[in-house]
């Protein structure tokens, strides 16, 4: 989920569907739209010499595409084992089921309400599935059940919609709050700085080659719109829709609603701050 399709500077690079790195193979679901650029990236990840993958956000429930991330697999000589979500948005989430019934695996994510199979998933766990890594990050703030996997041996993390391979996410208020949002890039920044991470496999969008460049990005990005909400705010402007008509008024209007959400969540933290 995008708030705005496009805005200069960012980093980019790297495919929108195939292989991105020697562990993980997107599959990109046929569900384009300003909200979520390209369509869904349907990750498949699975170390090189197992049979066994583990698939990341199935995305929409349409059976061409579901079929079309299990043949990708296949063709690898590749089973696959378990399905993993980054969040609950239906782009993400609303095929997990039928893929689950698919491909016999069991759905595992932070929230217990899309989860098929006893084991959810927390901070700290690590997924090993066929000799593969997969360690849990919470990156809470899109929404509240955001997560990403680090991907050590391939030097990525798979970011869902916390970061997204082209423009910036939205805050996805009320679920999604901007404090843990900010929180969750400064975690993923140190997985850039202390852990070596180079490659972001969002879940929308490119592949960007320039990790630590493209959190350095959004919380720049995060800082900067802040202090335009704040600015608006002095300036009178009250409601959300009248602080989006001046801090956004270079994003196209089909976003304005998912801007709005954003806005909200940038009141609420300056209105929690004592900033406003
Ligand atoms: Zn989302």
């Amino acid at each position: 989920m995008s708030e705005a399709a496009a805005l200069p500077g960012q980093p980019r690079g790297g495919v929108l569907s195939g292989p991105a790195t020697s562990r993980a193979v997107n599959v990109l679901a046929p569900n384009a739209s300003p909200m979520t650029l390209d369509g869904t990236n349907t990750w498949i990840v699975a170390e090189p010499d197992s049979d066994l993958a583990v698939v990341i956000d199935p995305g929409p429930l349409d059976d061409t595409h579901l079929r079309a991330v299990i043949d990708t697999a296949e063709r690898a000589g590749r089973r696959i084992a378990l399905t993993l979500l980054t969040h609950g948005h239906p782009d993400h989430a609303e095929g997990a089921a039928r893929f689950a019934e698919l491909t016999r695996t069991k759905v595992r994510a932070l929230d217990p309400a899309l989860r098929l199979g006893d084991e959810g998933l927390t901070a700290g766990d690590v997924v090993t599935t066929g000799g593969l890594e997969l360690r849990v990050v919470p990156t809470p703030g899109h929404t509240a059940d955001s997560l990403s996997f680090h991907l050590p041996a391939d030097r990525a993390v798979l970011t869902g919609d916390t970061i997204l391979g082209r423009g910036t996410t939205v805050v996805a208020h009320p679920d999604g709050r901007l404090g843990d949002y900010l929180d969750s890039l400064r975690r993923l920044r140190s997985l850039t700085v202390d852990d070596g991470v180079h490659t972001v496999l969002p879940g929308h969008g490119p592949v960007l080659d320039d990790a630590q460049g493209a959190v350095e990005f959004y919380l720049a990005h995060r800082a900067h719109r802040l202090a335009q909400v704040e600015t608006a705010v002095e300036a009178g402007h009250r409601t959300a829709s009248e602080v989006v008509a001046q801090v956004y008024a270079d994003v196209d209007r089909s976003l304005w609603p998912a801007a709005e959400l954003s806005v909200l969540a940038q009141l609420e933290y300056l209105g929690e701050h004592g900033l406003i």
